[in-house]
């Protein structure tokens, strides 16, 4: 989501003038779109503002500006105020698309303090997103947001906090970026939302819209190849969006599915809505409508209070689904959130222990996944070069990465039949048919 708010930032600035460059110590205007979904992702803006300061104080320009945009803005702007003085500017992830307006406001007032805009109503974003930008020729494959903010309030994640509450966008305004999108040459568009299972934006008819519906839509679009979708909530899947991955042929047969927890204590106090009965349930329901379905997920370790039972629940949970692919992270306090004030928190060695074991294992699942596509065939659609002369690399219809030698006869944008001869690291390696 910050990819694509990023896009949307600097699209409207070069459609203004401005210039993009490709080293900071060349630029004059250094925006850091931030996340804060956990500790690591606050420490490395501290550390790249010490460097912003550094290049400030160099700089012979009268108007060097540092804007400290997205979520560590809206969270901890007291922080970065009192920390970071020579920030010349906090900008809330629902003031982005007002970016332009905002340095203006800056250049006007320069003898003023740091500004701070982090009011999180619900916005114009997207429209104003949409009117200020052309869009400009990007990948092969390209983000598109649908829903922003989320409801729901799972123990330990700022992002209700931080994007505020939900929203859906218009299906019109959505099909209509998605059309700009694919006449600029995209051909495989990833629909975005922190909660995207619980789409319900208005129709032409003002009906509510949900997403399997929207799906199907997009699928009539002329010269879209792929359609995909992230992030899903398990509690929000239903019979149409199972069906949807039957039927509608563009949408692709992985699914990212965080489940965070296999023990049903956790997801309880991580208020997460759903059992670990119900999670196998939707999978066992999608795979029964798609029975290719590849399955990712998030999973937390280490959450206040997590036994080795319930961590042996997730250990468990993980060996009956088999996964594709995983993130896994070790729980982290966030400000705001309420497990940040739960009194059984686990240490930092127990958690770093758990997260060993955990990637273990989903490593494996990872590699016994892609190994089972050694010798057979492969949709890839091709979206850039590769390191070595005649390679082109791409994703197949499972989202792994693939490398395809020989590929002098075919085009980044083609979706190329590949016969799969190995798999290295996290990758298969393949060659056209
Ligand atoms: N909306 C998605 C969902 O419900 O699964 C998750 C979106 S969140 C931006 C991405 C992932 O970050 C989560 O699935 C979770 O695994 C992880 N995460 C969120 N808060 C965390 C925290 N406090 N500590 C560690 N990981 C966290
Ligand atoms: Fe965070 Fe996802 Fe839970 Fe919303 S559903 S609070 S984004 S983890």
């Amino acid at each position: 989501m910050n990819i694509y708010d990023s896009q949307r930032m600097e699209d409207i600035l070069l459609s203004l003038g401005h210039k993009k460059e490709n080293d900071a110590e060349s630029a004059n205007l250094l925006i850091f779109n931030t996340c804060s979904i956990r500790e690591k992702a606050d420490d490395k803006l501290f550390s790249d503002l010490g460097r912003a300061k550094i290049l400030k104080d160099k700089s012979t320009e009268e108007d060097f500006i540092i804007i400290v945009a997205g979520c560590i803005a809206q969270s901890r702007p007291q922080d970065l105020l009192a920390r970071y003085p020579y920030v010349d500017m906090i900008l809330g992830p629902q003031d982005v698309q007002n970016i332009s307006d905002r340095i203006n406001d800056l250049i006007d007032n320069r003898d003023l303090d740091t500004l701070v805009f982090t009011n999180l109503k619900a916005s114009d974003k997207f429209k104003r997103f949409s009117r200020a930008s052309p869009l400009l020729k990007r990948g092969i494959s390209e983000f598109l947001t649908i829903q922003e903010g989320c409801d729901n309030f799972c123990t330990y994640c700022v992002v209700p906090y931080t994007r505020g509450r939900e929203f859906s966008r218009s299906v019109k305004e959505i099909i209509s970026e998605a059309k700009s999108l694919v006449a600029n040459g995209v051909k495989e568009i990833i629909l975005l939302g922190q909660n995207v299972n619980s789409y319900n934006g208005l129709d032409e008819s003002s009906e509510k819209c949900r997403l399997s519906q929207l799906l199907w839509e997009l699928s009539s679009i002329n010269g879209l190849k792929r359609l995909r979708y992230t992030t899903s909530n398990p509690k929000d899947v239903d019979e149409n969006i199972a069906r949807a991955h039957r039927d509608v042929k563009i949408l692709m047969p992985s699914l990212h599915l965080p489940v965070q927890s296999g023990s049903d204590n956790i997801l309880k106090k991580m208020n997460r809505k759903y059992n670990r009965e119900k999670y196998f349930e939707v999978i066992d329901m999608l795979r029964g409508y798609r029975s290719d379905m590849a399955f990712s997920s998030d999973f937390i370790v280490g959450f206040p209070g997590e036994t080795n039972k319930d961590f042996e629940d997730t250990l468990n949970l993980v060996k009956k689904v088999k996964y594709a692919q995983a993130y896994s992270f070790k729980y982290s306090p966030r400000p705001h959130t309420p497990a940040a004030k739960m009194t059984t928190q686990i240490p930092e060695d127990t958690k770093e222990e758990r997260l060993r074991i955990l990637q273990k294992l989903l490593n494996q699942q990872q590699l016994d996944f892609n190994s089972s596509f050694v010798g057979k065939r492969v949709e890839v659609l091709l979206t850039k070069e590769g390191r070595h002369l005649g390679q082109l690399v791409g994703r197949s219809q499972y989202f792994q990465a693939v490398t395809v030698d020989n590929a002098n006869n075919l085009r980044v944008g083609d979706i190329a039949k590949v016969f799969i001869k190995a798999t290295i690291s996290h990758s298969l390696i393949g060659e056209k048919i």
